[in-house]
């Protein structure tokens, strides 16, 4: 789960969609009858199917979690849904950024079976009101800042993993908490999938890929690459200082010298729950995870401490 540097030549997304242009094999369908038809027709008990759930502009990140889907599987599923039942503020789903055919594009030259693209009354036929408990895992770190969110995530995550039912469902560890959410989630039910955690993408001057990035002003772009330097900092820092609430003072104070960085949050945390941890030691995982709008656009960031 350690971070990787994507090869160079798919960071010119421009070559990689001229590239695509010369394929076309992505089955597209847009509705839950069409695609368990579809997934009856291909698959029988022999053909593993591997599931990519996403939202859409598509970047590297995507792309690595759709290669490692392909690598480990016979069938490549993958979903591109904005889902309004995340998102705690309605001019930040508004906003979100949109671009299906370049989408379709990248997913064909990914070697991408299907693409599941469900309008909002395909998922949603009638209001629901559905709710798990995550136990602390949903109000802390993005839960306290994005109250409902992770709600969300669970009650479309369940609903795409019975319809699917995926062998595997791969998922970034740019979204650490929701992949743990999504595990507890799989627990809970029961649910047959096993899920896969695929390393963050960076671009070259260590930004995590994020369908956000593509909103900040050229100058706020340039700076948000400090976020990463600042948790390649403290992982450096780590190997000497143990303790986290000193850690923590640094990462905050190394990121407030930037102008238009608002931190929300800099946490350093168990890997396997996200408890709080006061000391680092060779017996617990850490993992230091970040919040910061940068110019108003908020991104999310974290690293393996050990
Ligand atoms: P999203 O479309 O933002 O909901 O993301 C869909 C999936 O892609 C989630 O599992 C994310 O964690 C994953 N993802 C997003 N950005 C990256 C990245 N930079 N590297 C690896 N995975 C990513």
């Amino acid at each position: 789960m350690h971070s990787r540097w994507f090869p160079t030549y798919f960071r010119s997304i421009n070559y990689f969609i001229t590239f695509a242009s010369y394929f076309r094999n992505v089955i597209t369908v847009s509705t839950k009858k069409n695609l368990r038809n579809l997934l009856n027709l291909l698959g029988n008990k022999d053909k593993s199917i591997g599931f990519v759930p996403t939202m859409g502009a598509l970047h590297a990140g995507h792309i690595s979690l759709v290669r490692a889907a392909k690598e480990e599987n016979d069938i490549v599923v993958a979903s591109i849904f904005v889902n309004p039942t995340q998102f705690n503020d309605a001019a930040d789903l508004e906003r979100y950024p949109r671009n299906f055919e370049k989408d379709q594009t990248i997913l064909e030259v990914s070697n991408c079976d299907i693409l599941f693209a469900p309008d909002v009354s395909e998922m949603y036929p009638q209001a629901e009101d559905w709710s798990h408990d995550f136990k602390h895992l949903d109000s802390i770190l993005e839960g306290k800042f994005r109250p409902g969110h992770f709600n969300g995530v669970g009650q479309i995550v369940k609903k795409l993993l019975s319809l699917v039912k995926p062998d595997k469902a791969y998922f970034g560890q740019k979204d650490y908490q929701q992949f743990l959410i999504v595990k507890q989630l799989v627990k809970d039910f029961r649910m047959k999938v096993k899920l896969v955690c695929c390393p963050i993408i960076r671009e070259e001057d260590g930004l995590a890929m994020s369908s956000r990035n593509i909103r900040l002003s050229p100058g706020d772009r340039k700076k948000a690459a400090h976020i990463s330097r600042v948790l390649l900092a403290v992982k450096e820092k780590a190997k000497s200082q143990t303790d986290t609430y000193l850690l923590k003072e640094f990462a905050i104070r190394k990121l407030r010298e930037i102008d238009n960085f608002e931190v929300e949050y800099f946490e350093i945390a168990k890997v396997n729950d996200l408890s709080p941890l006061s000391h680092l030691s060779e017996e617990t995982r850490a993992i230091a995870l970040t919040a910061v709008k940068v110019g108003g656009i908020r991104l999310i960031d974290n690293m393996m401490l050990s």
